[in-house]
């Protein structure tokens, strides 16, 4: 089954005759199509693609399985005359239109076309990796090991944090990848900010640094912290990340079909609460992967991470502790769902790396 097949099944059990996808990562995941300007309406009767001028040469060689419409300027008013006036119930991505365009899309729109919220019917799709997917993840995620090996060797102490974020951002880029996310390097106290920016700073020796990197290769992205030491450490800090790599690695273990993200979080908030540190742990233990650095499923402490761990998610372990003013540590791994428990994609070791 194609994956608009599936998604149609989805339109199909939400009541719909069509969705309008008018997310562009979404629109890239069913039709293929990676500008910057598209609309997707899938069913089980149609599958439209739509772009504009700019597109149209591009759209050619990249979507197949949809019939490919150009659009003059204002897409909404070529969509109405698409759907004609007939009654029609017509979901959206609601959490993806803005206010304002879901209110040009209903002036555009005759009274008989109904506009239903429906959910995230795409995202639940891609939140189950096919191979090739799986393949493309591991491909950026080996991309990434690589930089931080070479950033290894090259040394912190004495670097600022942004001269490091360049240069592992200018590494992922010299081998054909992009940052999936801006790159964080947090020295000493401002490794207690879990998405710090990095600063104009020199890093200091014998401290923690914590680096967290992404690549974004061939559409797909990866996501692995580290956290090195830059010479001998005091009690505070040894302990700090070996506590973080115990929680990591328990969590880690429980990774598999069954769980829930919730269940899995569990693991490593209780470990890092046992310790006393369970107020300095505020953020989930890990979220999906996938054409967007965060996606579906999440792995938190709240319902929303209540969905079932499956074969074929794709997520990352990252439970971190911050102590503020003083120090951080958080290690984040790239895992994915097997059908008999998981396989850990990040490569780079785990154990506390001195790059002086
Ligand atoms: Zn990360
Ligand atoms: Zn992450």
């Amino acid at each position: 089954m194609s994956r608009a097949d599936r998604v149609s099944d989805r339109v199909v059990a939400l009541e719909l005759d069509l969705l309008l996808v008018s997310s562009l990562v979404n629109v890239r995941y069913l039709t293929g199509f990676t500008g910057s300007s598209g609309l997707a309406l899938v069913g089980p009767e149609r599958r439209v693609f739509l772009t504009d001028f700019r597109y149209v040469e591009q759209a050619e060689a990249e979507v197949r399985d949809f019939d490919r419409e150009r659009f003059p300027q204002q897409p909404f008013t070529h969509l109405a005359a698409l759907l004609g006036p007939g009654a029609l119930r017509l979901g959206f991505e609601d959490s993806v239109l803005t206010v304002a365009e879901h209110r040009r899309l209903r002036e555009a729109l005759p009274e008989a076309v109904e506009l239903v919220p429906a959910g995230t019917p795409v995202e639940a799709e891609r939140a189950v990796k096919e191979p090739g997917e799986l393949e493309r993840i591991r491909a950026a995620s080996a991309l990434a090991d690589d930089v931080y090996r070479l950033q290894a060797q090259r040394g912190l102490v004495g670097r600022t944090e942004r001269e490091v974020a360049l240069d592992l951002e200018g590494e992922m880029r010299r081998r054909g990848a992009e940052p999936s996310f801006p790159s964080i390097v947090a020295s000493g106290a401002h490794g207690a900010l879990p998405h710090a920016e990095p600063r104009d700073v020199a890093i200091a020796a014998g401290t923690l640094v914590t680096l967290d990197i992404g690549a974004r290769l061939d559409g797909y992205c990866s996501d692995c912290t580290r956290t090195w030491a830059t010479g001998p450490l005091g009690t505070e800090e040894t302990e700090l990340y070996e506590l973080v790599l115990r929680a990591q690695e328990a969590a880690l273990a429980a990774v598999r079909p069954g769980p829930s993200g919730r269940d899995v979080d569990a693991v490593a908030r209780e470990i890092i609460a046992a310790a006393g540190h369970g107020e300095h742990f505020g953020h989930g233990t890990g979220h999906g992967v996938g054409l967007e650095v965060h996606e579906g499923p999440r792995l938190g402490f709240t319902e929303q991470s209540d969905a079932l761990l499956v074969a074929g998610h794709v997520v990352t372990i990252e439970p971190g502790v911050y102590l503020p003013g003083r120090t951080g540590a958080r290690i984040e791994d790239l895992v994915f769902v097997t059908d008999d428990g998981h396989e850990v994609v990040s490569g780079f070791p785990k154990t506390l790396t001195t790059v002086g």
